[in-house]
């Protein structure tokens, strides 16, 4: 790009554009996954709605690639590319709470921390996953799983507007009442159709939870799975939380000498009434004995930032996932065998329930369509160094080879590597055509197409 083109860039933009000669250049174009080394024309950080508007057409006018970084935390890298435009949204992260509708409005910038913290001051809460530094727009626009998903649905399901910049620059909001289509394209259709510049969410009256993190033996694993798999079926909604196969990290409650150990974990998360949470977990309980565990009562905020030390930007990325509608036993069968192999304390496979409030969503109801799944699988493979690159993608694939066959075709659009291309249809399932439509209506050269992409 030349000197002179980016000059006209600098002129429409009030916030940073930092392009390669540009200091802190380097830190600008990192996202969180580090197999992920591309070098863009430059990176935008707006200050504002109208940054936004000018970046893409700037980006559509040059014929360059555009990527849009929320959090940053896609694993196939979408937030970043090779000699385009990155739209960086990490400048507008402003979130505003308006406790008497029980809404707020987050800049798309924003990550689940900045949401919770804010929300929390009032008592209230929506659907976020399980991470806090995860952006709350790149999360929402796939569907947006997380401990309060039974409860008030995913995090779409509590998505009142957003306020998207198009294609052509222009800007809409989208909600049931204006650009109605879009609004249900942007609920499950992923960055398809726009930057999205703010997000108004329904929120709920959570505060405090009681729960925390549980480790089993894996001696124990097959009963606390299957303990697990019938006791989610009709389990109080208020009730979230999975299991995991987890390395103890060396945290002060798990005996010294056990750090190191792989565990079958389970992470609660009772969001009903706190006085209710200790008989709510005694079943749990009651399978087996704990080996260690850090469960009580809790912000809701501290929860969703309690594993973030574990998974720190700059580590190796490699995830696989599928939708799972039973939890068959010969399911879990492959789950004993290839969980306690886990190769590295950073990473992970969840069993995250999707049942509850957001099966009383209809699959056409939004564009994430599969309402009919019981559980949302994801082996993450993350590790710090690239020389054990080979190691654990293994891991990853055996894992996901051994349960793929067992589980639904589709997984969860954001939980896809950069290698999942292919599964795009699937994932997209029986909205796949509808999606498309809109498509064409807001994005018809596909600008946006860094993402799960829906070619127009
Ligand atoms: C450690 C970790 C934990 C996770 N935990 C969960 C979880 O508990 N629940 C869950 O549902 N998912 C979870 N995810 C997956 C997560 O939802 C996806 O990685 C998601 O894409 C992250 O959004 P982001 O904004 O951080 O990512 P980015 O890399 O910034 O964005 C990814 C893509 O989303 C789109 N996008 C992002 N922001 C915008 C915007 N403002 N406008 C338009 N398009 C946009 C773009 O296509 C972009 O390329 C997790 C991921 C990681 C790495």
């Amino acid at each position: 790009m030349s000197a002179a083109t980016l000059e006209q860039l600098r002129e429409q933009v009030r916030g940073q554009v930092i392009a390669p000669n540009d200091e802190g250049y380097d830190e600008a174009r990192a996202v969180y996954n580090a197999m992920i080394d591309r070098r863009p024309a430059v990176v935008v950080r707006p200050a504002n709605v109208g940054d936004v508007m000018s970046a893409v057409r700037f980006a559509h006018e040059n014929g360059v690639d555009l990527a849009i970084r929320g959090g940053g935390h896609s694993v196939p890298g979408f937030g970043t590319c090779d000699d385009g435009v990155v739209i960086d949204l990490s400048s507008m992260r402003g979130v505003r709470v308006d406790p008497a509708a029980r809404t707020a409005r987050a800049e798309g910038g924003a990550t689940l921390g900045d949401l919770n913290a804010a929300t929390y001051a009032f008592g209230l809460a929506t659907t976020g996953g399980i991470i806090s530094t995860t952006g709350i727009s790149g999360l929402t626009l796939g569907g947006g799983i997380g401990y309060l998903a039974r409860g008030f649905g995913l995090s779409i399901d509590n998505l009142i507007s957003a306020d998207v910049v198009t294609a052509d620059g222009s800007f809409v909001t989208a909600s049931e009442r204006e650009h109605a289509d879009l609004f249900w394209a942007l609920r499950g259709g992923g960055g398809n159709f726009g930057v999205v510049t703010s997000l108004e969410f329904q929120l709920h009256p959570v505060k405090d939870i009681y729960g925390g993190p549980m480790f089993f033996e894996l001696s124990d694993a097959g009963d606390v799975l299957r303990w697990y798999r019938d006791f989610i079926a009709d389990a109080p909604e208020a009730f979230g939380g999975f299991p995991a196969f987890q390395i103890a990290p060396p945290l002060p409650f798990i005996p010294e000498d056990r750090h190191g150990d792989t565990f079958l974990a389970f992470v609660a998360c009772w969001a009903g009434p706190l006085d209710e949470g200790e008989s709510v977990l005694k079943p749990l309980h009651d399978v087996a004995p704990v080996a260690a565990e850090h469960v009580g009562p809790m912000p809701y905020p501290a929860l969703n930032g309690a594993f973030d030390a574990l998974v720190p930007p700059g580590l190796q990325h490699y995830w696989k996932a599928n939708f799972v509608t039973e939890l068959t036993d010969e399911i879990i069968d492959a789950h004993l065998k290839h969980g306690p192999e886990v190769p590295a304390v950073n990473s992970t496979m969840h069993i995250y329930p999707i049942n509850g409030a957001c099966h009383r969503v209809a699959s056409d109801a939004t564009a994430f369509t599969h309402r009919e799944a019981n559980f949302a699988t994801v082996i993450a493979g993350m590790w710090p160094d690239p020389a054990d690159n080979d190691a654990n993608t293994k891991w990853v694939r055996d894992y996901y080879e051994a349960t793929a066959p067992l589980s639904e075709e589709a997984g969860y659009i954001n939980f896809m590597a950069g290698d999942d291309q292919d599964r795009i249809r699937a994932n997209y399932g029986s909205n796949y055509d509808r999606l498309v439509t809109v498509k064409r209506q807001y994005d018809p050269d596909n600008l946006f197409h860094l993402n799960q992409n829906i070619a127009p």
